[in-house]
């Protein structure tokens, strides 16, 4: 399974490098309840890949926990929504039906490889693993 996320990921990227998308503000988008005021949520199987990549830092409040310095620390694990999401306006376009196109992917994964499918905010995931490795 962890390897049809890796391809799918794959084509995505591919699929945002193509647009005219611009980092604008520099991580602003990693500090949640922030600037924009919004959430980002992961399915499981991104869950499972992300676990087979990484370890979840100690919580730091509203901003994830993987923003390092303005930079994104996990960057090959990050979930679909962080691949997708750009402040700068003119991607508002493309970013609505590239969601719709991946979350779809991403659930024909749960169904194939008969894992419940979650869709859940991302730092609520991310202390839910660190609690249940410390327990
Ligand atoms: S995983 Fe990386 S890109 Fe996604 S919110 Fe965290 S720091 Fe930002």
């Amino acid at each position: 399974m962890l390897r049809h996320v890796e391809q799918l990921y794959a084509d995505l990227d591919k699929e945002i490098t193509a647009q005219p998308a611009a980092c604008v503000m520099k991580s602003l988008c990693c500090h949640f309840e922030g600037h924009y005021g919004h959430r980002l949520y992961v399915t499981a199987v991104e869950a499972c890949y992300y676990l087979s990549k990484e370890t979840p830092p100690p919580a730091t409040g509203d901003s994830c926990p993987h923003l390092v310095n303005g930079l994104c620390g996990a960057r090959e694990a990050r979930p679909a929504g962080c691949r997708i999401f750009f402040c700068d306006p003119s991607s508002q376009a493309w970013q609505g039906p590239l969601t719709e196109t991946y979350l779809a992917r991403l659930k024909q994964l749960h169904v194939r490889f008969n894992i419940r499918y979650v869709y859940a905010d991302w730092l609520v995931v991310l202390e839910a693993i660190r609690t249940h490795r410390l327990s």
